[in-house]
């Protein structure tokens, strides 16, 4: 038994489509990463970051008994994706076309800049993926619909966001944070929120999977707006990077992955540049 190193697996089942959310523990920033099982084959979405879960995640996907489809990563940072390479680098791997191009820019620096924190735990090399979505379209994959956008200037410079609108469920990852503290490198505040209140305004979806934290309704959307909205303000009072932070924790005491904040102060405050 290990209170801290515990992932969490959340099954949402439609009976012919099951989807099955694996979620990194908290100290490790709440990675979620999902498989859709259709009758004869599965989809995932995202890699996980740790080469241990990323393992993990695939043994579990492997349990299953089905072929990999495809792998979707639904954007450019090393959470995302660090696992293509560690564990999933016998499958076809799919996302915007701008997306993998931010990959194979900043993915070789992404693992120079993290290999003295986290050595043998990520990958040598980065994997970039192999094929292109197109946003605007709808693709049938074993029977199931997929609608594609690709989202602007959110949490990062672009997204790929996926519904299926059959099961009203949207793959929203890191536009949605649930239940743990939000990344918030870029400091896109207003346009983050512009995204945000479009999905809440989206009828028919109820079931959305994040990219850090456990599956959530709707109502997680208008946490991480008031949550944004109290950060751009504290943020724009012009406080110190530490003085922001404990600010904020102290207005979301119990949100979880505190860490978060490490992952990010130092792009929001301008001292490392990111995408
Ligand atoms: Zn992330």
């Amino acid at each position: 038994m290990d209170r801290n190193n515990a992932t969490a697996l959340v099954i949402k089942d439609f009976g012919s489509v099951k989807i099955h959310s694996f979620v990194a523990p908290y100290a490790f920033a709440a990675n979620a990463t999902h498989i859709i099982e259709t009758s004869n084959e599965l989809v995932i979405i995202d890699t996980q970051f740790i080469t241990p879960l990323a393992k993990a995640f695939k043994s579990y996907a492997d349990s299953l008994g089905k072929p990999i489809n495809r792998v979707f990563i639904s954007h450019g940072h090393p959470d995302h994706y660090f696992g293509l390479a560690s564990a999933f680098s016998n499958c076809k791997a799919w996302s915007l076309k701008a997306v993998n191009k931010i990959i194979a820019v900043w993915g070789p620096q992404m693992i120079k800049n993290q290999k003295p924190s986290f050595g043998d735990l990520i990958p040598d090399e980065v994997i970039i993926p192999q094929f292109v979505v197109t946003p605007g379209t709808e693709e049938v994959i074993d029977g199931l619909s997929y609608t594609y956008e690709a989202v602007e200037s959110a949490e990062s410079e672009l997204q790929l966001l996926i519904k299926l609108p059959e099961l009203g469920v949207v793959i929203a990852q890191d536009l949605v944070y649930s239940g743990v503290h939000l990344w918030l490198g870029m400091g896109w505040f207003e346009k983050w929120t512009v995204e945000l209140k479009k999905l809440a305004q989206t009828d028919g979806y109820d079931y959305i999977l994040a990219g850090h934290g456990m599956p959530a309704t709707k109502d997680e959307i208008h946490n991480n707006l008031r949550y944004i909205s109290t950060a751009q303000r504290l943020f724009e009072e012009g406080l110190e990077a530490d003085v922001f932070k404990s600010k904020l924790l102290e207005a979301y005491p119990h949100r979880e992955s505190p860490m978060m904040f490490d992952l990010y102060l130092g792009f929001l405050f301008g001292k490392m540049d990111s995408h």
